[in-house]
């Protein structure tokens, strides 16, 4: 596998950290692991194939993370090069999701589920499998956000990926993500964190000594990281494994 960060911000506008979407690229296909706004664009941007997309996970229903799945179907089902697709994109996330696409739809009559492809949505349960395609497994874990918020495990043949999307201090995702080759996890705030729905960097440095991945990815970075250097807070905190700082457009083998 691997992955393109696509946006390593959040919700708040800035210079050169866009808001969440990542590109998971497997050897079966790809997975778009949240869609910001910004995300849809970003794909383009970083040349990514995104009209062979086969799924969307959606981690919960802040706009810095679904805010382009409708603009995606929007551009999807006019767009010149997704008119001869055949194959289905499917669309997964916490229950509720298709009520959400549904009032997105009629905001506009906009038809958003009628694609040129087949278009498949399932929302999913804490701790069901499923298939996001065929040969690549993911599992959702609920997380301590949101009332839908999740986090994914995703796994092709050996490889493995646990994605957390936002979270507040969550032991169970220690487990969750024992052993991974590789965690992406929150880390929007440097220390004092003024809300418990997120996680500071001690706490994203705690999970990560628990968790043991072969390596971990610190993201959602809000824009107080801006004055802050990154290797040497973490190197403080002794994570015991390779720490990575998301930036946009930073490509990681897994
Ligand atoms: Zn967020
Ligand atoms: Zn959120």
């Amino acid at each position: 596998m691997n992955l393109t960060i696509l946006g390593s911000g959040t919700s708040v506008p800035h210079p050169y950290r866009s808001s969440s979407g990542y590109w998971l690229e497997t050897s079966r296909g790809t997975v778009l692991l949240d869609c910001s706004a910004s995300a849809i664009h970003r794909m383009a941007e970083e040349d990514l194939d995104w009209p062979n997309l086969d799924a969307i996970w959606i981690s919960h229903f802040h706009l810095d993370h679904i805010g382009g799945l409708a603009p995606f179907l929007f551009g999807a089902k006019h767009a010149p090069v997704t008119q001869s697709r055949k194959k289905p994109l499917r669309i997964f996330g916490g229950p509720g999701l298709h009520k959400l696409l549904e009032a997105f739809s009629d905001a506009n009559d906009y038809d958003l589920f009628e694609q040129p492809f087949p278009l498949e949505i399932q929302e999913i349960e804490s701790l069901e499998k499923f298939e996001l395609m065929p040969g690549v497994e993911g599992v959702a874990m609920s997380t301590p956000h949101t009332e839908e918020s999740h986090a994914l495990h995703v796994r092709e043949g050996e490889t493995t990926l646990v994605y957390s999307g936002d979270t507040g201090s969550c032991e169970p995702l220690a487990s969750f993500a024992r052993r991974v080759d590789l965690l992406l996890l929150e880390c929007s705030f440097v220390k004092e964190k003024p809300v418990e729905k997120h996680l500071e960097l001690a706490e994203a440095i705690y999970l990560i000594r628990k968790a043991e991945p072969k390596k971990a990815v610190l993201t959602h970075l809000y824009p107080e990281w801006d004055e802050v250097n990154f290797e040497e807070e973490v190197r403080k905190l002794s994570p015991g494994r390779e720490v990575i700082e998301a930036k946009d457009g930073l490509r990681i083998d897994i």
